[in-house]
Order: C-alpha cells, then structure tokens, then sequence
C-alpha cells in the first residue's frame, strides 16, 4: 500500500490533534463529531472550508472542512492544510470572515505558522 489513503477519519484526527495545540485550543473550536470532514478528488486546491448558518436561533450551523487526496501527499501537508481551513473555521464561528484571505486571516496564520513550523510562503 502506497500513499496517505485519507480518509474522513483521519482528518478528524489531525482536526483534533490542532484542536488541542496553540493556538487553536484557546480559540474553543467545536469538536470534531461536529464538523463533517470529507476527502476530495480535485487538482485545483488543496482544500476547502464551507460553513452554513440559518438565522434565527444561532444553534443551527454546519461546517465543513474537506482536504484533496490528489494534492495532500504527506502528514505534514495534511496537518498544514488542516491548520489553514481551521482558520477559516475560527474567522466563520465568529463571523469575521468567510473564505476570505483578509488581514485578520493573515494575522492568525503567521502565528499559527510560527507555533507549528509551517511554511508562510506555502501556507
Ligand atoms: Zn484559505
């Protein structure tokens, strides 16, 4: 068996793993039976973060990270896309930003960088 074969399982993993590391653990991120997590197939992105919220009662929220097994080939890009849509995930929660690369983003991702030895030019 060759490769990384991600599954929805293992990136609630690395999901949970992150969850538990600085900066995220102090960003109370929902657990991970909350987020649906799925593996992608595309070749133009590593990968993806949706939220959906139906006004009202501000309980009713559905997120979703998905990651692309054609571009993902290592743990550690795993963890590193991970950590960028968990971002996107924190931005969305408390409505700063949506799918946008804005100041705040950029702000949290050099930290988030700087703790886990990721790439800013990659991330
Ligand atoms: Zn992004």
């Amino acid at each position: 068996m060759r490769g990384l074969h991600l599954t929805p399982d293992l990136l609630e993993g690395a999901y949970e793993y992150l969850r538990l590391s600085p900066p995220f653990r102090d960003w109370r991120l929902p657990e991970g039976d909350h987020v649906v997590f799925r593996v992608l197939g595309a070749r133009d992105r590593y990968g993806h973060f949706r939220g959906w919220h139906r006004r009202g009662n501000g309980t009713d929220r559905f997120s979703e990270i998905a990651i692309s097994a054609r571009k993902v080939k290592s743990s550690q890009m795993l963890i590193a896309t991970m950590a960028h849509e968990m971002i996107h995930l924190y931005q969305d929660e408390n409505g700063s930003a949506r799918g946008h690369h804005n100041p705040e983003f950029h702000r949290l991702a050099a930290r988030v960088c700087a703790v886990h030895g990721f790439d800013p030019e990659e991330f």
